[in-house]
């Protein structure tokens, strides 16, 4: 495996590359410009495993590479250093993100030895190979109608974990796609086609009648786990809903109070008047509303204001790195004592370092769910995965 270092200065470089052979054995390959990097990457892009890039330089700089980079899908770690203000690194590591790069952290010039160290600890920890999705094909109404039928849906389930004790709380339901030509299919994939062609009950029916079932497994087995399903906005056109959602979970015989909705706020916003029924009759049956994503539409404090939410999850955009990144830790702080305000609890999504975890305990925030923790699993992984968590609890409390 190699690491690219790309500077236009060759002082710079030669520094760069004396301070990584002290900390690495992996072969460093020295690129004086973005072409040299890329030309690098043309010729065996699998054997970097990680690109230290600063962002000033003459003809292609930084941020184009960056985009360069996102467009030949590279899924290894990056790594920005500049002599820029860090508000100018932050919006780079916007971009990054933006082009689902996997960036580690921005450095400050000159480098200091732990910072380089930090970087490569994180390589070997985050940069293991993503998971294979499946190429993203496009599938129509008629496939998705036939999967659903089939039973070709599976749930997987991510553990939802108290930062104060580190007790598992629960489990958000993620729903998959096993398709039996081209293997797992995400959410992202599929959901908006089932909304769009009404699908979207089917769907939602499937999904909640086997995390009820999944929920009774555990509750059996002594785990007394709440879990969440997301719902989608449309779910509320069918005011036969809170019917279905009662008598599913009588048969499965879990009590509603174990249920969560997790409800988006960009759907939501769409029309939240005739879902209003539906949601305070949800309340009624004492299901517990999650805001979904929030932070990231434009009217969420109004949907605070209007409907009756028990659990306000932070977007991840607002989590991962928000500890070192003064332009986001606001938001994540007012979020967070907002909804403690209004009596709810918080969630925050995808913390998925140390770092993320201190932050969000020092913060107050109630439960983490991020890849710190776990990545979603299949429900029958959960028991084995909260023994193995027991031991790491200990090491975090
Ligand atoms: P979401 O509700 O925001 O779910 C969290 C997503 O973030 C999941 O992606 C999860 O795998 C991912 N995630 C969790 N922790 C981390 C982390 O630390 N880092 C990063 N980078 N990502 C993390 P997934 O499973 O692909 O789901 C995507 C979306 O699809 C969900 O977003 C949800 O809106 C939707 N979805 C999933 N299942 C259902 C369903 O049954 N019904 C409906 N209507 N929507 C669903
Ligand atoms: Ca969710
Ligand atoms: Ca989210």
């Amino acid at each position: 495996m190699k690491i690219l270092i790309v500077d236009d200065e060759p002082f710079v470089l030669k520094v760069l590359h004396r301070q990584l052979s002290s900390l690495t054995n992996l072969q460093i390959v020295s690129c004086d410009s973005v072409c040299v990097a890329l030309a690098e990457l043309a010729a065996d892009s699998a054997k970097i495993s990680l690109i230290f890039c600063d962002l000033q330089m003459p003809e292609i700089d930084g941020i184009e590479f960056v985009r360069q980079l996102g467009a030949l899908h590279y899924d290894k770690g990056l790594v920005l250093v500049s002599g820029e203000d860090t508000r100018t690194l932050e919006t780079a590591e916007r971009l990054a993100l933006a082009h689902k790069l996997q960036f580690l952290g921005a450095i400050q010039k000159p480098a200091t030895p732990e910072q380089l160290q930090q970087m490569l600890d994180r390589a070997s920890s985050i940069c293991s190979p993503m998971p294979p999705r499946a190429a993203r094909k496009k599938y129509g109404a008629e496939d998705l109608r036939q999967a659903i039928a089939a039973g070709h849906l599976e749930n997987f389930y991510q553990p939802k974990v108290e930062l104060a004790t580190g007790r598992v709380a629960g489990v958000e339901t993620l729903v998959r796609w096993r398709h039996p030509d081209d293997g797992l299919i995400f959410p992202d994939q599929f959901i908006t086609l089932a909304e769009e062609h009404g699908l979207i009950d089917d769907l939602s029916r499937v999904v909640l009648t086997a995390a009820l079932i999944q929920t009774r497994q555990w509750l059996a087995a002594g785990l007394d786990l709440k879990v969440a399903v997301n719902v989608s906005m449309n779910n509320f056109n069918d005011v036969k809903f809170p019917d279905f959602i009662a008598s599913t979970a009588d048969k499965a015989g879990v009590p509603l109070t174990n249920l969560i909705l997790e409800i988006t706020e960009s759907r939501l916003m769409k029309d939240p008047l005739s879902a209003l029924d539906i949601i305070t009759r949800l309340r009624l049956k004492r299901i517990k509303l999650s805001i979904d994503d929030f932070g990231t539409g434009h009217s969420s404090l109004t949907q605070l204001r209007e409907l009756p939410f028990d659990e306000l999850k932070v977007d991840r955009s607002f989590v991962h790195g928000a500890w070192r990144n003064d332009a986001i830790r606001p938001i994540l702080e007012a979020s967070l004592t907002m909804a403690r305000q209004l009596g709810m609890k918080t969630v925050a999504e995808g913390p998925e370092d140390r770092e993320d975890w201190d932050f969000l305990k020092a913060a107050g925030c109630d439960l983490a769910q991020g890849y710190f923790i776990a990545k979603p699993m299949s429900g029958s992984e959960v028991l084995g995965w909260i023994g193995a968590w027991e031991l790491r609890r200990q090491e975090l409390m």
